[in-house]
């Protein structure tokens, strides 16, 4: 290497000397890079195009592009090329930075609950929100414009209580999918002239499997005809049992519409936030979660953030998600400008350099510098675990995460046709105890696999069987990019065979067949040694050379081998496409006659179905 190195050196400043359009440009001598590094951050850390660094080590026989991440091996390389001394920096590893030490609990003071409204379409979650809001605003200074931030906080005698308004559940599970936990309770509306509907029976799930208490408002009772015992037996029977009945589920009663029994909700959460003893350190850097994020053409990214620990004071230097910057403005859900916000205060800030994702989290660093380094290093270890896949549960991976440790119970969400299929799945499934391992259905209902079931499986990192169901195409591409397996069955005891074969770690790969496409035999040669040729048109897909194939003769399959040789023209192809000619052999047979049709065929694993 080093003697390579000597031979490069007068080439390359040969061309610095040459080239007059250049200013001379002084790179460092010296670098220091970290663990998992990339090929652009590299070049920025030496000062040059990431096209110096991926020129080298193509050289050396590495394609890498500019999102690459570096290995030591190949900085070394580089480097060494380049004339560079490389030295490692001490990991500073994510964790060091980003762990939120224990707090003292000396250090700890009471903060205000956060509370998210969950339920059916149409059964008042607006509404009591707005009504909420209207008679209690922290400041009483309702009336002007209020903005919407995605949350907001009101004073129930004189305690505050902070309120999500992102509407539907999505906010909810796309948050708890991405590992952020933001509401402390959860109150599920029920429209009294309606009964219980699918949301609230999947808010239920959501909050459910959140551990977060649940308050059941009943909403609409001043409607004639409302009917709440209806409404408390069927609650009941998605497990929320009234604590009037020996349940521990509270009930309050209201209407979103008159504000009758709103006084009495609020005091309720306030009740429940007691015995939760929800408590934060206002006296350190400010932590979080981002709750909406959109890009403002005057002010650039705007970001609501709720603190959840610490006090975020502005000037602050933050990560939120993989984008950092300084709060630049920070205001209040009234729009007011505000230096500081304690924990559970939702804050909507400028000054970020992107737009994060609602359900990031976001610290503030001692510097700016320190939260671009933070900032950077989540970005990519983001791409590199988008790479390895959601660590959501599927068959392949579960005893591996089983023997881990990882996994206590194994989540999964069970879709069938009729509801007596979907009980039985979960009750075969519900049996089963491999050493002490047992399986926890989230849901099992009747009915299509639906997006929100995709979701309810990405926040709560379960898999979905469907039984006698299959997903539509959109549904299935969701479930591809949240990383969930959906298998589908038939047969009861197959569900409960696989599951278990694979919490024992004895599956067996399922493979699957795919054509790879067909040939028209044209023309046919004999040639001694190599045997029969056939001249083809690829009529469907492609050949492919060393695959399988079938030697179809009037629909009936005579033969069943593998291609020999597969040629266009005279040469050698590794696949030739339809609308093409091609000569091809079959290994080890050679009654190949004029108007057989050859099919390429492979079989690949089915990871998910
Ligand atoms: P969301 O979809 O759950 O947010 O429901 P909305 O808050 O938009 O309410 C749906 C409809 O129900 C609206 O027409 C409301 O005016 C009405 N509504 C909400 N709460 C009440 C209530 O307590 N009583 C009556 N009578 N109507 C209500």
């Amino acid at each position: 290497m080093a003697r390579q190195q000597q031979r490069r050196r007068p080439n390359h400043n040969r061309k610095a000397r040459t080239n007059t359009f250049h200013p001379k440009v002084e790179y460092p001598k010296t670098v220091t890079y970290y663990e998992g590094i990339t090929v652009g951050q590299l070049a920025e850390r030496m000062r040059r195009n990431s096209s110096d660094i991926i020129k080298q080590l193509f050289m050396l026989g590495q394609m890498v592009t500019i999102n690459s991440t570096l290995d030591d091996d190949a900085i070394q390389l580089v480097c060494m090329e380049l004339g560079v001394t490389p030295t490692k920096e001490e990991s500073v590893d994510l964790q060091s930075l980003e762990d939120t030490v224990e707090d003292d609990p000396a250090s700890l003071v009471a903060r205000p609950p956060i509370v998210t409204i969950m339920g059916h379409v149409d059964h008042g979650k607006t509404t009591l929100l707005d009504t909420i809001r209207k008679t209690h605003v922290v400041s009483g200074e309702f009336g002007g414009i209020t903005q919407h931030i995605g949350a907001y906080q009101v004073a129930v005698n004189g305690k505050k209580v902070t309120f999500l308004d992102t509407p539907g559940h999505e906010a909810f599970t796309s948050m708890r999918a991405r590992g952020a936990k933001v509401t402390d309770i959860t109150i599920i509306v029920v429209a009294a002239d309606d009964g219980v509907m699918p949301q609230t029976k999947e808010a239920a799930d959501h909050a459910k499997a959140a551990n977060c208490p649940i308050i059941v408002a009943i909403n609409k009772i001043d409607k004639p005809e409302k009917n709440i015992e209806r409404i408390k037996n069927e609650m009941s029977d998605l497990g929320l049992l009234p604590e009037e009945w020996g349940g521990d589920t509270i009930f309050v009663e209201l209407s979103a519409k008159t504000g009758e029994g709103v006084p009495e909700l609020l005091d309720t959460i306030l009740v429940v936030s007691e015995v939760a003893d929800l408590k934060a350190n206002p006296d350190k850097f400010a932590s979080g979660t981002c709750i909406e994020a959109k890009l403002d053409k005057g002010r650039g990214p705007v970001t609501t953030l709720l603190v959840q620990n610490g006090t975020l004071h502005s000037g602050d230097a933050v990560v939120v998600g993989a984008c950092f910057g300084r709060v630049r403005r920070m205001s209040d859900d009234m729009g007011r400008e505000i230096k500081e916000a304690k924990p559970s205060s939702p804050v909507e800030i400028i000054g970020l350099n992107d737009v994060p994702v609602a359900g990031d989290t976001f610290r503030v660093f001692e510097s700016e510098k320190q939260a671009r380094d933070v900032a950077a290093r989540r970005a990519q270890s983001k791409i590199e675990n988008e790479r390895k896949g959601s660590s959501a549960v599927s068959l392949e991976n579960l005893s591996s995460q089983l023997s881990a440790g990882e996994l206590k119970e194994i989540p999964i969400i069970i879709k069938a046709d009729v509801q007596g299929s979907a009980e039985a799945v979960r009750q075969a499934l519900e049996k089963l105890d491999v050493s002490g391992i047992k399986i926890n259905v989230i849901r099992s209902t009747a009915g299509a696999i639906s997006e929100s079931d995709v979701m309810l499986a990405s926040a709560s990192k379960a898999m979905i069987y469907g039984f006698n169901v299959r997903p539509d195409a959109n549904v299935r591409k969701k479930a591809e990019e949240e990383g969930i397996q959906i298998r589908l069955h038939n047969i009861i005891y197959k569900v409960v065979e696989e599951v278990e074969a694979a919490m024992k770690g004895m599956l067996e790969p399922v493979y699957e067949e795919v054509v790879f496409g067909q040939a028209e035999v044209r023309q046919t040669f004999k040639v001694s040694k190599i045997g029969t040729i056939a001249g083809c048109m690829v009529t469907d897909g492609k050949m492919l050379r060393d695959a399988k194939c079938r030697l179809m003769r009037d629909g009936v399959v005579i033969y069943d081998g593998v291609l020999g040789s597969l040629k266009r023209y005279q040469n050698d192809a590794k696949e030739v496409t339809a609308g093409f000619e091609c000569g091809l052999t079959i290994t080890g047979y050679n009654d190949l006659k004029e108007g057989d049709i050859v099919e390429a065929y492979g079989e690949q694993e089915v990871v998910s179905e």
